[in-house]
């Protein structure tokens, strides 16, 4: 039987209740609080960013927690939750049709329905990747009863993974020089290996950082794309494996997996390409995210990116009229700012989420829109092996010509302070508690020639900030 959802005022229709897909919601319903919006969503939950604050011009720091989606309804009178997933879209009737056979017309959609793991091998049930709540607790019952697991990636989930796991042997495969590619350089990497041997501290040190939580369990059973999982996701549930060791970590480097395999008595086995080959418990499948299009795309024109993702303007307008995309679902494809990048990443998803709701209200009150200020300057706050980690702009130097020059402070377990100079500041990098994102944010956002400095720029006894005001 299909129902057809009465004529929306606006008739605006967001698909994922993730990060992206909510404050798409929260940003429409307060430019136009008459809307009528549907959010359509496949999990059981919503994400929402609470304790939001907006740490620079750039850098922003917030919570995330997943709550019934009534929450929401409660605040938004005029929203409607869907808890079902989309099946199809038909862009030219403007319909998007669900798994339960319901139908729903829009005027305007935004499709936020995020990513999932890359995974090495399909349906190999040793093979895991980490996306949502229930591939987490799929890991850690797993990992209670594993003597040696394989790890293979080398983003950030990866990097969170073999510094928390514990009783447990880990073989980290990683294709690149240096652990932590995606975020840092080989000198980096150098910085933080000796916290992987060294006894973690007790008690954690005090984390500045987005915060993820959970209410109780869920009590689904269906099998549908929970929404990613974020910083911190690991806190709150025991990552132990079931040896009495501390932890042992043995990192392979520029070997990528050949073939995963069953050959004796490991239950899975999984061939480098330097043709070494490892039994373990199970292996976890951390290369990165897939986006969520399939849906959408059967019968209609979206261009798709290289990456996956559908592509999307500077008002995230994907190729399809009427048709708006955020967060890991897309891929940023206007020009972008010299000094900004597309990663998939919760603080993006916000910003994209944020971006889309007004992009959608303005069209619909026909008022014009620019480029929100946050896609200037790449930023993002997290902590690695328990160290704070801030990236600015170009922080590895991505797409820079060989005239940029590099400068380094380097503290050993204390600081590690990169930045990437070329007359200007581009980007840098800023491990522990260094104080200095600020200044160097406001360095890179106003170009200034710092030619005359040199390397003072970096010295430990000037009073950088003094000296910039
Ligand atoms: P998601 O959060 O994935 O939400 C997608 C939503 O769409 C879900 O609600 C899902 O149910 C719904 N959906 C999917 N398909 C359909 C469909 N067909 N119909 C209806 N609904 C559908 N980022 C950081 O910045 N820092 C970190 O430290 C960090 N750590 C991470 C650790 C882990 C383990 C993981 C998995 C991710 C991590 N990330 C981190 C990345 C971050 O979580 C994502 O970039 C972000 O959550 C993306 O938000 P989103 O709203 O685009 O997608």
């Amino acid at each position: 039987q299909k129902t057809f959802l009465p004529p929306l005022t606006a008739g605006f229709v967001i698909v994922g209740g993730g990060i992206a897909g909510v404050t798409c919601v929260e940003q429409l319903t307060s430019q136009i609080p008459s809307a009528d919006v549907a959010l359509i969503t496949a999990g059981p939950h919503i994400k929402a960013v609470t304790n939001y604050k907006q740490v620079s011009k750039t850098l922003e720091e917030f919570d995330v927690e997943e709550k019934p989606s009534s929450v929401l309804e409660e605040k938004f009178p005029n929203l409607t939750v869907i808890h079902s997933a989309v099946k199809s879209v038909h862009t030219e009737t403007h319909s998007v049709e669900t798994t339960d056979g319901r139908v729903f017309g829009y005027e305007k959609l935004c499709i936020c329905s995020g990513g999932r793991p890359k995974l090495l091998t399909q349906k190999n049930p040793y093979v895991l990747g980490i996306r949502d709540t229930d591939s987490a607790q799929e890991f850690q019952k797993r990992l209670c009863k594993a003597k040696r697991i394989v790890i293979v990636g080398n983003g950030g989930i990866a990097l969170e993974l073999v510094y928390e796991v514990e009783g447990c042997e880990v073989i980290w495969a990683v294709k690149d020089k240096a652990i932590g590619n995606t975020f840092f350089d080989a000198g980096a990497a150098q910085f933080l290996i000796p916290s992987l041997e060294a006894d973690k501290p007790e008690v954690a040190a005090p984390c500045k950082r987005t915060r993820y939580t959970t209410e109780e369990p869920k009590k689904h059973t269906k099998k549908c794309p929970g929404s990613a999982l974020g910083p911190d996701w690991h806190e709150g549930i025991a990552l132990r494996g079931a040896q009495q060791v501390r932890q042992f970590v043995h990192v392979c480097y520029l070997y990528t997996r050949r073939s995963v395999c069953f050959l004796g008595s490991w239950p899975v086995y999984i061939q480098l390409t330097n043709g070494k080959t490892f039994g373990c418990d199970f292996i976890v499948s951390a290369t990165g995210v897939v986006p969520n299009t399939e849906p959408f795309l059967h019968g209609n024109n979206f261009s798709v990116a290289d990456d996956g993702g559908l592509q999307v303007d500077d008002h995230m307008m994907t190729s399809e009229p009427d048709v708006y995309a955020a967060g890991d679902v897309c891929t940023a494809c206007w020009e972008h700012s010299p000094l900004w990048q597309q990663m998939r990443l919760w603080t993006q998803a916000r910003q994209m989420g944020w971006y889309a709701g007004r992009c959608m209200a303005a069209e619909a009150l026909s008022e014009p829109i620019e480029l929100d200020f946050c896609f200037e300057l790449f930023s993002h706050i997290t902590k690695f092996f328990n160290y704070k980690v801030v990236l600015l702009g170009k922080f590895n130097g991505q797409g820079l010509g060989p005239d940029q020059e590099l400068l380094l402070r380097c503290t050993k377990g204390q600081e590690y302070v990169k930045v990437m100079i070329g007359g200007r500041m581009v980007g840098a990098v800023l491990i522990g508690e260094t104080d200095l994102e600020e200044t160097f944010e406001n360095l890179i956002l106003n170009q200034m020639d710092l030619t005359p400095y040199g390397e003072e720029l970096l010295n430990p006894n000037i009073d950088i900030e003094d000296y910039f005001d």
